[in-house]
């Protein structure tokens, strides 16, 4: 080896026992230990929830979690693939402050410790939790003003028209049904609005979002749409904007746009979602 190494060898030598001397979980009343026995039983039970997720997080999270019972912290999953109706209910009751939640598409995976327990947001277990996330490149949720210490997500967005949050869906009322799909290839949508007396053609959509309140509670969602209507109305261009339906929270008072339903903000219409 070269001379020159040698310093830089030291360094990281000392760097490493610092690391593992802040890992050791000696005084840490949550480092329980865990058995091989345990290890085997909880692999097979958690690999179950973590086969919902994206293949790239299942095997981070198998990773963390596997780190963690050398640590001798009885770590499991808590929560992994969510159906949006699981996550309006999380929602509605306070546990979770976002509709948009990662958990929807398999891109996020929450952790506890064996068989329920979450431990205080200052406990040295989710340090060393998120710690471990970094370093296979995930995001944890630890900013003063958001605390989520059991999360973990990959650094990469869902398809929210897909998980059924933006304005892809058919949408009806007692006289009108509105349409939108979106080409996943061209990423542009295409639509119709079908009335008693006319199908008109959308032209084009925009959604806009806005956040409002402290710490940004108040979220609202617009699409703002442009039709073309039928040769009978001489192919004459329509403005509309639709405002989305929101669900507030219980506990917490946040408000977040659903695309339960529409309402088309000039002519006072209200759309019920119908179907994806
Ligand atoms: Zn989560």
């Amino acid at each position: 080896m070269n001379r020159k190494n040698i310093p830089l060898l030291l360094t990281l030598c000392l760097v490493f026992s610092g690391q593992s001397h802040d890992t050791s979980s000696a005084e840490d009343p949550y480092a329980t230990g865990v058995s091989n026995t345990q290890r085997k039983t909880w692999r097979a039970e958690d690999d179950r929830q973590l086969e919902t997720l994206v293949p790239e997080l299942q095997a981070r999270a198998q990773w963390i979690q596997e780190q963690l019972w050398d640590m001798g912290y009885p770590v499991r999953i808590a929560s992994a693939k969510r159906t949006a109706e699981q996550q309006r209910e999380g929602f509605r009751e306070g546990y979770s402050k976002t509709l948009r939640s990662k958990h929807l598409c398999g891109k996020a995976v929450d952790f506890k410790l064996h068989p329920h327990i979450f431990p205080d947001s200052d406990a040295a277990f989710w340090d060393a939790k998120d710690k471990l996330a970094k370093i296979q490149g995930l995001l944890v949720l630890n900013a003063p003003s958001f605390k989520d210490r059991p999360h973990v997500e990959l650094d990469q967005d869902c398809d929210w028209d897909a998980a059924l949050l933006g304005p892809e869906g058919t949408w009806k009322n007692d006289t009108h049904t509105l349409t939108i799909r979106r080409d996943r290839t061209t990423r542009t949508y295409k639509g119709s609005l079908v009335t008693p007396d006319a199908t008109l053609t959308l032209t084009s959509l925009r959604v806009r979002h806005t956040h409002s309140g402290p710490r940004n509670k108040i979220e609202d969602a617009f699409i703002d749409v442009t039709f073309k209507h039928d040769k009978k109305h001489k192919n004459q261009n329509i403005s509309k904007t639709y405002k989305s339906s929101t669900i507030i929270a219980k506990t917490h008072h946040y408000q977040r746009a659903s695309w339960t339903s529409l309402l088309d903000t000039r002519a006072a219409h209200t759309f019920k979602r119908v179907t994806k």
